[in-house]
């Protein structure tokens, strides 16, 4: 379906309409999360099974990064195995014996498929428990699909740690215990560590965590704190086996974070006094380095096209502290459940689209003429040809944004665009 249909949810439309557009789409998939997924599960390899297309893409992704030794690989198939000649699973075998034999550190087994992979239909949920068997537990295996046209490349992260999260052991404690959930770089995950310490929540657990045996447990005393807005599959299966979501803003800025550690605050039942004292300097130093940034950005226009599911609460931070103005913001999924913590916070008449029909979404850019374009690596250039500036989203993901510390960084992101428009002056485009 092609063009665009205001959604009947009235909940939705109860403050701002979401239009919903089917078509064309310019995204990368799910395999490109692997990237981020590899540097924080430590002693982790990612299998892609796929071709020679997924190969390059995850190269390409990769590019973008700095890394001594990746602990990921395409298993390609050929076209005997496509035209069912080979035994694919014979092969698959022999490659996890290969990558075992020369990684002996490595305990997880991501065997990631892909669309070849899924066109002849191999069984790789099969595959990871027939190895999981013959490894007899010394290495696990997790499957998970990075395929996909219709998806978008956060989704990787979300698939993956859905089907880990079946894997995750019980929690039987009459404990409370706080699980932060989703990717967060090491230097942000300590810094949040340290102010739940010292707000006196915990235990504190994070998934996924930087090693395999250190994955935490899950059961009904556990509460739930999302740090990625994109991983409704994975909070979905974690409330399945027991786990009460906190419905927080995500914690981008200094009012985003503050927001989010107050949600378990509350229910660990924190005194204000104490929240206060432990929030206030490093809720400061984040004002203080939003503001600077907010000399540039206060008062320009911004568009976000759906890419990396982070649109929503990018927007939120930027025109509640950073004083843009918002025009249209794209997302490829509207999920309410983990938006819960977000909504109240946009302003009437927002207007929000949900998917992607390309041309007719860069027809309203064009319109519009912001001043900022959030959108895909793919889509940036041409933009940039017709005089738009643009951020890449996918920056957004491998950059440490999250937190009081990074909030000015965060802000900063959205300036140098602009700076450097004002450098180069806007005739010569
Ligand atoms: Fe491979 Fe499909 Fe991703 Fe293309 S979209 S890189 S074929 S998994």
């Amino acid at each position: 379906m092609t063009g665009a249909v205001l959604a009947s949810d009235t909940a939705r439309q109860a403050r701002f309409p979401v239009q919903q557009e089917r078509g064309q789409r310019a995204v990368f998939c799910g395999l490109t999360s692997i990237i981020w997924l590899h540097r924080k599960i430590q002693d982790a390899f990612f299998l892609v099974v796929g071709s020679r297309t997924c190969a390059h893409l995850i190269q390409s992704a990769a590019g973008v990064m700095i890394f001594a030794e990746p602990r990921f690989a395409t298993a390609v198939l050929q076209d005997k195995d496509l035209a069912g000649l080979a035994d694919a699973n014979e092969e698959l075998d022999r490659v996890a014996a290969q990558v075992i034999a020369r990684r002996p550190e490595i305990r997880t087994i991501f065997l990631v498929s892909s669309c070849p992979s899924e066109v002849i239909k191999l069984d790789l949920g099969n595959a990871a428990q027939r190895l999981g068997e013959i490894y007899g537990g010394r290495v696990k295996f997790v499957d998970y699909s990075g395929s996909g046209i219709e998806t978008t490349f956060t989704q990787g992260e979300d698939r993956c740690l859905e089907s880990l999260t079946a894997q995750l052991p019980a929690d039987t404690s009459d404990k409370l215990s706080l699980m932060v959930c989703g990717t967060l770089p090491d230097v942000v995950e300590d810094q949040f560590a340290r102010i739940f310490e010292q707000l006196g929540i915990g235990p504190v657990r994070f998934f996924p965590a930087r090693n395999s045996d250190d994955m935490p447990p899950v059961g009904s005393n556990t509460r739930l704190l999302l740090a990625q807005p994109y991983l409704g599959d994975t909070a979905r299966a974690l409330i399945n086996r027991g786990a009460q979501l906190l419905a927080a803003p995500y914690p981008y800025g200094a009012e985003g974070t503050s927001a989010w550690l107050q949600a378990a605050a509350t229910e660990w039942g924190i005194p204000a006094s104490t929240f206060e004292s432990v929030t206030a300097a490093p809720r400061a130093r984040a004002e203080h380095a939003v503001a600077v940034q907010t000399r540039t950005l206060a008062g320009k226009r911004i568009s976000f096209l759906p890419d990396s599911q982070l649109e929503i609460p990018l927007a939120r931070f930027l025109q509640r502290e950073c004083q843009m103005e918002l025009g249209e913001i794209g997302t490829p999924f509207f999920d309410q459940q983990i938006l819960a913590g977000e909504l109240p916070l946009l302003p009437e008449g927002l207007r929000i689209t949900e998917g992607q029909e390309l041309d007719d979404q860069l027809d309203r850019v064009r319109q519009l003429q912001p001043d900022l374009t959030v959108c895909g690596m793919g889509i940036a250039n041409p933009l940039e040809a017709e005089g738009l500036r643009t951020k890449w989203s996918i920056e957004l993901v491998f950059t440490p944004v999250q937190g009081y510390d990074q909030a000015g960084d965060l802000a900063g992101l959205f300036t140098r665009p602009l700076l450097r428009k004002a450098q180069l002056g806007a005739q010569i485009w």
